[in-house]
């Protein structure tokens, strides 16, 4: 008869190989060859996890107390700032607005908060067309001036997408040792959960001429409404981008999105005036389906009567 230590030894050697079989080891800077800034292979272990679809929650439109306006804090960045969400109307399947992933990228985080502002002149009409900004999704790197976060992650390679790609830290595309590794990933995950948004505007800023209104998932009608008001051009892909939100919400979950490249060297209040309608054209579906159906649209101030969720989208599509 083995002895009850001798059974011990056994079952822990047996959960250490179970364990070593069934979950890659980490990666670590040690594990990456050091000669090279280049991508690694693909067949290194990704523990990326399969596409789920987005939250679809129904909120009880019978409860006056669920709608109204609310700010949020989603959580802290690496160095504690607050990652905070501007919620117009607590329903779900609206449109998310998000600023500043790329703290090099002021203006996108200026424009998001100065739509904040006009949206806040009128919390109450926003129950009909649900819209939640996070104008600074990346405050650590604002407050840098670095496109990544303190750790230096890019977080718009930092998201789960069946294209994530592990780089070498010091990567300008460093996705994160695993993907969703950031405090600001997950904060932006969360607002993702909480608003279960019906599109998705993901603001950032290129160098100036490669301006556009790049869209992921079934948004090309948005990105031409866009286009008609702030004049970029509609860009169906920017390349790879392995691991950015427009992969993981766009490409793998068809949500549509929208990535605004504004450009870069052009201040935030110009960029502003040149996307304020842009912007509400995509908060208003409806309004983005008649501008292009070459109807004159009022886009500031108030929603309409109209459900957002109904845009006429085939309608659209059809006809063009
Ligand atoms: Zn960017």
């Amino acid at each position: 008869m083995p002895s009850r230590a001798w059974c011990v030894v056994m079952l822990c050697m047996m959960v250490c190989v179970a364990g070593c079989t069934s979950r890659p080891p980490a990666l670590t800077p040690a594990d990456l060859p050091p000669s090279t800034m280049a991508d690694l292979a693909p067949d290194l272990p990704v523990p990326v996890p399969e596409a789920e679809p987005l939250p679809r929650p129904s909120p009880p439109r019978d409860d006056p107390s669920a709608g109204g306006p609310e700010t949020v804090v989603l959580g802290r960045s690496v160095e504690g700032r607050p990652l905070v969400l501007h919620r117009f109307s607590r329903w779900g399947g609206g449109t998310l607005v998000i600023g500043g992933i790329h703290g090099n990228e002021p203006t996108s985080a200026e424009v998001a908060e100065r739509l904040v502002a006009l949206l806040a002149q009128n919390t109450d009409g926003w129950d009909d067309a649900p819209v939640a900004v996070l104008p600074r999704a990346n405050p650590d790197g604002l407050a840098r001036g670095t496109r990544v976060n303190a750790r230096g992650v890019d977080l718009n390679r930092n998201f789960a997408s069946a294209n994530w790609l592990p780089r070498r830290p010091g990567h300008p595309r460093f996705g994160g040792p695993q993907p969703e590794s950031e405090p600001e990933t997950g904060a932006i995950l969360r607002a993702i959960a909480m608003t279960a948004p019906a599109r998705i505007v993901s603001i950032h800023s290129i160098t100036d001429g490669r301006e556009c209104n790049n869209f992921d998932g079934p948004a090309e009608y948005l990105a031409r409404a866009m286009g008609d008001a702030n004049g970029y051009p509609v860009v169906a892909s920017l390349g790879a981008c392995h691991g950015s939100l427009g992969n993981w919400a766009g490409v793998d979950r068809e949500v549509p999105i929208i990535t605004l490249e504004l450009p870069r060297g052009e201040p935030g209040s110009e960029a502003w005036a040149r996307n304020r309608s842009a912007l509400m054209l995509v908060i208003r579906p409806e309004a983005a389906a008649a501008r292009l159906a070459g109807e004159t649209v009022e886009t500031t101030g108030r929603t309409s009567s109209h459900k957002a969720d109904e845009s006429p989208i085939k309608e659209v599509k059809g006809g063009r």
